[in-house]
This record gives C-alpha cells, structure tokens and sequence, in this order.
C-alpha cells in the first residue's frame, strides 16, 4: 500500500467581498489529491482536500518539501501497525521531518492540507464517512449524526445598505438556518450599529447574531466596538483585536461580558495555548475557531484539543473556521460546538455536498465514504482535474 502521487493546483476563488481587513480580489486555494494504489470498485483510491478559505494557495512549499519527503520515504513508514490502511500521523511526521520550531505558517497550511486529503484517502479505504473514521479514534461514545450550523455572512457590499443585509437574512433563515454572523469594522461604529440594529429585526435575539472585526481593531477601536456591542448579548464578538494581541484580548474581555470568538488565524497546538494563557479568554463562555486544514491538518488538532481540555476548555468551546465538508465532519466527528457555513460566497469552495439541507440550524452529516467532495459537483470537477 503506497502513496503514488500528490498534486496541487491553485485555484483562484474569483470574489470581491471585503471584511474590516482585506478584500478578495487576488485570494487563491490548492487543490490538493493525494493518489494512492489501493483498489475500491476497480478504481485507485483518491483523496482530495482544499486548504479551506482566507489563506492563498501554497504549492510551492509543496512541492518543495512536503511532496518529495512523502513519495522518497519507504512506504513501510506511511501505514498503519496491521497495514490495513495509511496513518496520518506517520505522514504528519514525514512531512515534518528537518522542520525547525516554531514559524508555523510558512508550512501549517501546506501540510495541514496534504493530510487532511490523506485523511479523505483513509476513510474511503474503510468505507466509512470521515466524521464516523474520527468519533472512533478520536470520541469516546460514538458519533452524532447532525451538527449545529450557523452562517458567515454579512459582508460589506459597497454602495448596499441594510435592506440588503436584511435580505441576505431572509435568505438564509428561508434555508433552514437560525443563527448568523455579520462583518463589523468595515464602517464607521454607528453605521455597524444600524446594520446590528437591522440584522436582530430579523433574527429576534442577540443569541443569534454574532459578528466579525476579523482582527482589525487597534486598541482605542477594539474598546470601542465592545462598549457600543455590550447591550446587544451578541451570541459572539470575533476577531476584536490582532490575533497574536493576547494582551489586548484581555483587556477587551475584561471590558466585555458577552462571548469572544478568536483563533482562526493562530495555526499551532502553542498558539493556541498561548491565547488561552494569556488572552482573557474564559472557557465558560468563549469560542474558539481553529481552521484545521490550515493548522496542520486533523491530528495535530487532535493533540490541540488535549491541549487545550488540560486548560479547562471543553470541545463545545470549538467552532473551527471553514463553511465546508472537511469543518462539517471534525466538527461530527469530534463532537465540536458547531459548524460555519458559506452559502454563495466563495464559489466552488463554499458549502456542503449539493444535495445538503439544514433544518432548524441542524446539518445533517453525509453517509458518502470519505469527506464526500463527490457529491459537490462543482468542486469535484476542479478536484477530479488533478487525478
Ligand atoms: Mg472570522
């Protein structure tokens, strides 16, 4: 049993929203497929991911370093102690082999990516969907067969106002949903009040609303946004400061009763760790929003977890970034808070398989073998390019 190949293409995400940071317009993602020789339905076993959205794509590191360590290494190394499948924590380490500490993004995307696609590889190997491979190695107590999701959403739209804000929630709750986020930052605080002020008209509570500074706020601003926030009891304020700015967190949280949600852009175990050190976090109320494609891939997350429990953290504190197929199923099968969903917004690599439906703010999970890229007709195409 071997890996035969790995290939990359960078896809461009053809978009021009913005959020308090940045737009769009340049954003690519790598399309990763690791090619294996194993033989399901007389078809060698193909495993695909995408390194999920908000960091361009990342071949070159690639094809560099990642590519060549697997395919040069004895196969021997890559399986399992029976033989009967890949381990990806063995491809973890092949990839990290001659890495020095620290510096994680230069490489976390690119092998985080890899290894989630050799996970997509694993669970079509059993036969099983993805989230059912992981509730057995990674939950103590089976699987649940729906996940909460919520929707990012509300992005700037130049020269738009609030109706159309308002028509972006009728949208989504007429699709089942029942919570959503909305950007704040990219405006002036009384004009983010009023599109605040307009999303709750329709969505009833503060339970139900979160919204996104996605760490654009410098100290005099992050301070401002949470007093003018405070009354809302917003469900979560995400990103009110730079993400490496655990001092500033802090002081936010200290000012700030309601929920933070942050850790998107922290791509390491230590990271991690640091935030809830030394960010102000509490872990009765706060979410945390790893991307675990972007972060190393589903092992590394693992250890995260155990991490982050010896710190008090439960796994319902974990809403990882990313409206797609490889969140939805760490999401099930770690028992994670929740999922986030894209509808429309970034293209081919927005959403679920084609045929998904929430109900009530539930997704149900897939029952195709693997992560269920097949079932996205759009993306497959891209994907099944590479195979
Ligand atoms: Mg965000």
């Amino acid at each position: 049993m071997r890996i035969v190949d790995i290939r990359e293409i960078a896809v461009p995400l053809k978009t021009n929203m913005r959020n308090a940071a940045f737009d769009f317009s340049e954003m690519t993602t790598s399309v990763v497929a690791v090619v294996t020789d194993v033989l399901r339905a007389g078809q060698p076993v193909v495993g695909y991911a995408f390194n999920s959205t908000g960091r361009y794509a990342c071949g070159a590191q690639m094809r560099a370093r990642f590519i060549p360590r697997i395919l040069k290494s004895d196969p021997a190394t890559l399986v399992n102690d029976s033989g009967t499948n890949f381990d990806p924590a063995k491809i973890l380490a092949c990839m990290m082999q001659r890495e020095k500490p620290g510096g994680h993004t230069e490489r976390s995307i690119a092998i985080g990516t890899i290894e989630v696609a050799c996970w997509d590889a694993v669970a079509k190997i059993e036969d099983k969907p993805l989230y059912r491979v992981l509730a057995e190695r990674y939950t103590e107590g089976g699987t649940q067969d729906e996940v909460q999701c919520y929707v990012g959403g509300g992005w700037y739209h130049p020269d738009k106002g609030v109706e159309h804000l308002q028509d972006e929630i009728r949208h989504r709750l007429a699709e089942g949903y029942t919570t959503m986020k909305i950007k704040v930052g990219g405006a002036t605080i009384p004009e983010d009040v009023e599109r605040i002020e307009a999303a709750l008209a329709m969505l009833g509570d503060g339970n139900r609303l979160a919204v996104d500074a996605n760490g654009a706020f410098r100290r005099d601003r992050a301070l401002a946004y949470a007093w003018s926030l405070a009354p809302f009891g917003l469900r979560w304020f995400e990103e009110p400061t730079d993400p490496l700015d655990y001092a500033l967190l802090a002081e936010v949280a200290d000012q700030y009763a309601s929920p933070i949600g942050t850790g998107e852009n922290l791509f390491s175990t230590q990271d991690i760790e640091n935030l809830v050190r030394f960010g102000g976090l509490r872990a009765d109320r706060d979410i945390l929003q790893i991307d675990v494609p972007q972060s190393y891939g589903v092992v590394q997350f693992a250890r995260t977890l155990e991490a982050l429990q010896a710190h008090g953290w439960k796994r319902s504190s974990v809403f990882p970034h990313g409206g797609n197929q490889m969140t939805l199923h760490i999401v099930g099968g770690f028992g994670l808070g929740g999922c986030e969903a894209y509808p429309d917004v970034f293209g081919a690599f927005a959403g679920f398989a084609d045929d998904a439906r929430v109900d009530n703010g539930w997704l149900k999970l897939p029952d195709r073998p693997g992560i269920g890229f097949e079932a996205q007709n759009e993306l497959y195409a891209l994907m099944r390019q590479l195979a």
